[in-house]
C-alpha cells in the first residue's frame, strides 16, 4: 500500500517534468529546424506560408499552456473539512481515492476532499473537479492538436531533409525499428533517430488526448464524472445534455474555445446546489 502510494507521489512530479520537457523540445524543434526547412523559400527572407504556419503553431501552443495553467489556477474546489472522511458503504478503496458519503471524493494524491471530483491528473499534479474541467478539456483539445500539427511538420521536414518517403502507409510502422537499427549500426545521425522517436511521441500524446477529450465530453454531457463511471453509476442521464454542457462550460463557453481565459463563474458554495439536485 504505501509503495503504491510512493508510485503515485512520484508519478505526480514525473508527469509534470516530462510534459515541460516534451513542449520545450517541440518549440525548439519547429523553430529551429522545422520552419526554417520546409517553408524555405530561396528569394524572400522569410515567406508568407510560414508566417501563417508559425502563427498557427503559436495559437495551438497558447492555448495548450493557456489551458494547462488554468487548470492548476483554478483548482477544483474543497471542502474545508477537519473530520476524518467515512467512507461509503460501497466505496471501492481505490489506489487514488476514497469514495465519501453524499457522493464525495477524497484524493488520496492531493489529501482532500474534492467536490464534484472527476480524476486526479498527473500531467498537471491536481484534481480536476467541478472548477476546472473545461480548461482540461480544452487543454486535451489543444495538446493533440498540437502533437498531431507537429506529426504533420516533422513528416513533412523527414522527406525534405533525409529523403524518407511515407508514400507507403507501411513506412510508419517500419521507421522505428529500421531506426534504432540503423542508429546503433551507425548508419543515421543521433538527430534523425532522435526526430524519429519524437514522431511516435507526437502520435501517441496526440492520440491518447483526443480518445480522452471525447470520453470527457461524453460524461460531461450525461453530468456524470469518471469517479461515478468507476462505481457503475452510467445507468442514470442526467438533465439535458445543453444544460450539463453549460453546468461545465460557463455562459461564456464560445470564448473558452478560442482564448484560454476564465469561463466559468464559480459562486462559493454552489457545489452544494449540485449535490442536492443531482445526488439525492
Ligand atoms: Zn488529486
Amino acid at each position: 500500500m504505501l509503495f503504491r502510494m510512493v508510485k503515485l507521489r512520484l508519478l505526480n512530479m514525473i508527469a509534470p517534468a516530462y510534459f515541460y520537457t516534451a513542449t520545450v523540445v517541440t518549440f525548439a524543434l519547429h523553430f529551429l529546424l522545422f520552419m526554417p526547412t520546409v517553408f524555405r523559400s530561396p528569394d524572400v527572407e522569410r515567406n508568407p506560408t510560414m508566417l501563417v504556419h508559425i502563427a498557427v503553431f503559436l495559437f495551438l501552443m497558447g492555448n495548450a499552456l493557456g489551458n494547462y495553467t488554468m487548470t492548476i489556477c483554478y483548482p477544483s474546489e474543497n471542502a474545508n473539512e477537519t473530520v476524518i472522511p467515512v467512507c461509503s458503504p460501497d466505496c471501492p478503496d481505490r489506489i487514488d481515492a476514497h469514495y465519501l458519503l453524499n457522493g464525495r471524493h477524497f484524493c488520496k494524491v492531493c489529501k482532500k476532499v474534492i467536490l464534484k471530483r472527476d480524476h486526479h491528473c498527473f500531467f498537471t499534479g491536481n484534481c480536476i473537479g467541478n472548477r476546472n474541467m473545461r480548461y482540461f478539456i480544452m487543454f486535451s483539445i489543444y495538446t493533440s492538436c498540437c502533437c498531431l500539427y507537429s506529426l504533420v511538420i516533422g513528416v513533412a521536414y523527414l522527406t525534405i531533409e533525409y529523403s524518407i518517403s511515407f508514400e507507403n502507409p507501411l513506412t510508419f510502422l517500419t521507421l522505428l525499428p529500421l531506426s534504432t537499427g540503423y542508429f546503433f549500426l551507425g548508419l543515421i545521425s543521433g538527430l534523425q533517430f532522435f526526430l524519429v522517436i519524437m514522431l511516435y511521441v507526437w502520435l501517441g500524446i496526440g492520440l491518447v488526448s483526443a480518445g480522452f477529450c471525447c470520453q470527457q465530453l461524453l460524461l460531461v454531457a450525461r453530468g456524470q464524472t469518471w469517479c461515478e463511471l468507476q462505481k457503475g453509476w452510467l445507468s442514470e442521464v442526467r438533465g439535458t445534455w445543453r444544460a450539463n454542457l453549460t453546468d461545465v462550460f460557463g455562459s461564456r463557453w464560445a470564448l473558452g474555445l478560442f482564448l484560454p481565459v476564465q469561463t466559468v463563474e464559480t459562486v462559493p458554495g454552489n457545489w452544494q446546489v449540485y449535490h442536492d439536485h443531482k445526488h439525492d
